[in-house]
C-alpha cells in the first residue's frame, strides 16, 4: 500500500515502523507497516472471547511480541475494536465483545506490552486507512461508513483523524433516521444502525414475509425480480438516502467511503446514490460515494496509522 499520492512522507506516517492491532469478536490480526506505509508482516489469531477478558490480553500480548522484532523504531502500537471510547475515562463502551466493556482496555494493554497504545474505534480505522491509502487518497474530507453488522463512521480531514472532543464524531450508526424505528441498544429507536445493518435488512425482509437469508440473498432476490425483497430493498435504499444526505448536508465531504459486508451490494451506488440525492438539500449530488479500496484489511492498517497520529 502507498501512504501517499505524492510519495512525499505524510504527516499522519509514522517516523519508523508501526504495529497495528485489529481486535475482533472473532479474530485479533496484526500487522507491521513500514514508514513508506508497506505491508512487512501480517498475523492473525482466534480471540476465544468465551474465555475471558485477560485472556484476549494475553492474545494481544502475544501477537505483538510476534510482530515486535519486525518493528524496529515503534514507540506506540495502534489498536481498533468495535465499540466507543469514554472521552471521559478511556474506557470502552458499546463493543460487542462485552467482556471489555467497562474495562481501562487501553491502559491494561499499556502494561502488559510496556508502550503507550493508541485505542480507537474500528469505524475510525476504516476511515483513516482508506483516506490515506485507499479510495480516499488525495480528497480533502473523507466520509468513511461501515455497513456491517454494525454501522460506524469516521471522519478524516486534510489526513488527519478527526475524533471530536467528546470522541462521538462520524458516529452517524446512532443518529436517528425514523423516531418510530426499532429501538436500539443505545436507548434511542430509529438510528442508523437499526435501519441500515445487514441484520436489520435480514430483518425485514422476514417481517414482510420472505424466508430467512443473508442481506446478500435479499438483494440477490430483489436483483431477479422477487415483489417481497423488492420492495424491502427499495425501502432500505431511500433510508440509506435519508442518512446519508443528512450527513453531507452537513459535512459536504470530498468523498464518501463504503465499506463493511454491505458496501458489496451494487443497488447503494445506483438506486442507494439515487435515493441520496432525493433527500439531500441540493438540485444536484456531486459528492462521489464509493466502495473502498482496501477491504477487510482497512481496519488492520488504520489501526497501524492511528499510532502515528
Ligand atoms: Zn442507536
Amino acid at each position: 500500500m502507498a501512504a501517499t499520492g505524492t510519495g512525499g512522507h505524510h504527516p499522519a506516517m509514522p517516523a519508523g515502523h508501526a504495529i497495528g492491532i485489529d481486535l475482533g469478536g472473532t479474530k485479533i490480526e496484526g500487522v507491521v507497516l513500514d514508514p513508506g506505509g508497506a505491508q512487512v508482516r501480517r498475523l492473525r489469531l482466534p480471540t476465544e472471547r468465551e474465555r475471558g477478558y485477560d485472556h484476549i490480553l494475553g492474545r494481544v500480548a502475544e501477537l505483538v511480541a510476534e510482530l515486535r522484532p519486525h518493528a524496529p523504531g515503534c514507540t506506540r502500537i495502534g489498536i481498533g475494536t468495535p465499540g466507543s471510547l469514554s472521552a471521559r475515562d478511556g474506557r470502552l463502551k458499546n463493543s460487542n465483545t462485552t467482556c471489555l466493556n467497562g474495562r481501562p482496555l487501553g491502559e491494561d494493554l499499556e502494561r502488559r506490552l510496556g508502550l503507550p497504545v493508541r485505542l480507537e474505534n474500528d469505524a475510525n480505522c476504516f476511515a483513516l486507512a482508506e483516506a490515506l491509502g485507499g479510495a480516499g487518497r488525495g480528497q480533502e474530507l473523507v466520509f468513511g461508513v461501515i455497513l456491517g453488522t454494525g454501522v460506524g463512521g469516521g471522519l478524516v480531514i486534510d489526513g488527519r483523524l478527526w475524533s471530536g472532543p467528546q470522541h462521538i464524531a462520524g458516529e452517524w450508526g446512532h443518529h436517528v433516521v425514523d423516531p418510530q424505528g426499532p429501538p436500539c441498544y443505545c436507548g434511542h429507536r430509529g438510528c442508523a444502525e437499526t435501519l441500515l445493518s445487514g441484520p436489520a435488512l435480514e430483518r425485514s425482509y422476514r417481517e414482510a414475509g420472505g424466508e430467512a437469508c443473508e442481506a446478500a440473498e435479499v438483494a440477490r432476490r430483489a436483483g431477479a425480480g422477487e415483489p417481497v425483497a423488492t420492495a424491502v430493498l427499495t425501502r432500505y435504499c431511500d433510508r440509506f438516502g435519508r442518512a446519508l444526505a443528512n450527513v453531507i448536508d452537513i459535512l459536504d465531504p470530498s468523498v464518501v467511503v463504503l465499506g463493511g459486508g454491505l458496501s458489496n451490494l451494487a443497488v447503494l451506488y445506483d438506486r442507494g446514490r439515487e435515493a441520496v440525492a432525493r433527500h439531500l438539500f441540493n438540485d444536484e449530488l456531486r459528492t462521489p460515494i464509493v466502495a473502498n479500496q482496501l477491504g477487510d484489511s482497512a481496519g488492520v492498517i488504520g489501526a497501524a496509522l492511528c499510532a502515528a497520529c
